[in-house]
């Protein structure tokens, strides 16, 4: 039986993930959850669903219909009794809320919305798209006036434990607002997406990057299609938070990479428990050990840092990372600046905001990039 990966997304034509053009496999599961995560989709393994609370249609309940479990349940009024598939007994869920919006009027209707509900109204009712676009309009006309005048937006619940993730409620929804994230992959499938961009690996220097979420923690399937990816000549990349046992490491996916970007958060353990989880002994060891081998003919690892205002861009912190890699002997950083976009992938996944923490909702800037820099003297720092 072939292995197979968890993978939530494959990116074509990256310039930001490695030398050249590259594609991106993107893997789920992570053993860190960094409150900044930048890729929430990646931190839990397995497939799981997604709710875009914008594009869900008010009145629908497809997705209730279509749940063979129960496991859906659809939310028109406040808080309170809930409409269960399969039972038809109103009644409270315990369940995970994937919704974070306190509930209230819908004022805005985006275009992306407008479209898709066109769109569905036009396939059940049949009609052409000329015939029906001012028929649709009235109808989009009488969604909008329903949600203008107060109507509670549907809010949509997920109980996780009944959830068997066979999808169909991804399927049944008839404007986007439910869908997958994560679908098992085995190599050969990843090659076959991957493999017709190869002209461009090899014009550009590039080639394929093992993203996530965490590749090491799917190492057996991401040690194959690495095997792989090298056998076939293509250049292969790890991006790895270093949290991964290194024997393992070594069997299998170690003899298969030709560069490693190791992230580097916290130096401080405490610190590094209370925002990503868990220490950072196990990092800090691997990074050594892996580094000591480039250093000797060993696969090139460069170490990145994330910058997270007042978490990991502090000066204390800086410092102190600065002074480990001199002490390696590294010279080379990249500092990754903050980025604020993630917060809303997180809602969709029904993920609460991390605690003790307001995320920044802004880029930094060009000055506070530049004070970063300066603890890193004698290193060539890039970004
Ligand atoms: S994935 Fe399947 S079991 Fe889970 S909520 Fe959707 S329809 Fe129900
Ligand atoms: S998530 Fe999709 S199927 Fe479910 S109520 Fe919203 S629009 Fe309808």
């Amino acid at each position: 039986m072939p292995l197979r990966s968890c993978v939530f997304a494959i990116k074509g034509n990256s310039l930001d993930d490695g030398p050249g053009i590259r594609s991106v496999v993107f893997f789920k599961g992570c053993p860190l959850s960094c409150a900044w995560c930048h890729n929430p989709e990646g931190m839990r393994p397995g497939p799981e669903l997604a709710w875009d609370e914008e594009a869900c249609v008010t009145g629908c309940t497809r997705c209730l219909e279509a749940c063979p479990e129960g496991a859906i349940l659809v939310q028109d009024g406040p808080p309170g009794p809930v409409r269960r598939a399969g039972t038809g007994v109103p009644g409270r869920w315990p369940g995970t809320m994937l919704s974070s919006r306190p509930p209230g009027p819908v004022l805005n209707v985006s275009a992306r919305f407008r479209e898709r509900l066109t769109s569905f109204r036009n396939r059940v009712t049949g009609r052409t798209k000329s015939r029906s676009r001012s028929a649709s309009a009235g109808i989009v006309q009488k969604e909008e006036q329903g949600r203008h005048v107060g109507k509670q937006a549907p809010r949509v619940l997920v109980d996780r434990a009944r959830c068997t993730r066979c999808g169909l409620c991804a399927d049944a929804c008839p404007s986007g607002a439910l869908s997958r994230v994560g679908q098992e992959m085995t190599a050969g499938d990843i090659l076959a997406a991957i493999l017709p961009d190869r002209p461009f690996f090899d014009r550009s220097g590039g080639g394929v990057t093992l993203s996530g979420g965490e590749p090491t923690s799917q190492m057996n399937s991401a040690g194959e299609l690495a095997r792989r990816l090298k056998r076939a000549g293509i250049h292969v990349l790890l991006e790895t938070c270093g949290l991964f046992r290194l024997e393992a490491f070594d069997r299998v996916l170690y003899p298969h990479l030709d560069l490693v970007y190791f992230d580097i958060k916290l130096m401080d353990t405490g610190k590094h428990e209370r925002w990503c989880g868990t220490g950072n002994k196990t990092i800090l060891r691997n990074f050594v050990e892996i580094y000591q081998r480039a250093c000797t003919g060993g696969v090139a690892v460069l170490p990145r840092v994330p910058l997270v205002p007042g978490i990991t861009d502090t000066e204390e912190n800086l410092s102190a990372i600065a002074t480990f890699l001199r002490d390696n002997g590294v010279a080379q950083v990249v500092l990754m600046p903050y980025n604020p976009l993630w917060p809303a992938k997180r809602r969709r996944l029904g993920m609460p905001p991390p605690a003790g923490w307001v995320p920044p909702s802004h880029w930094m800037t060009r000055d506070r990039m530049a004070a970063c820099r300066s603890h890193f003297h004698g290193i060539q720092v890039d970004e």
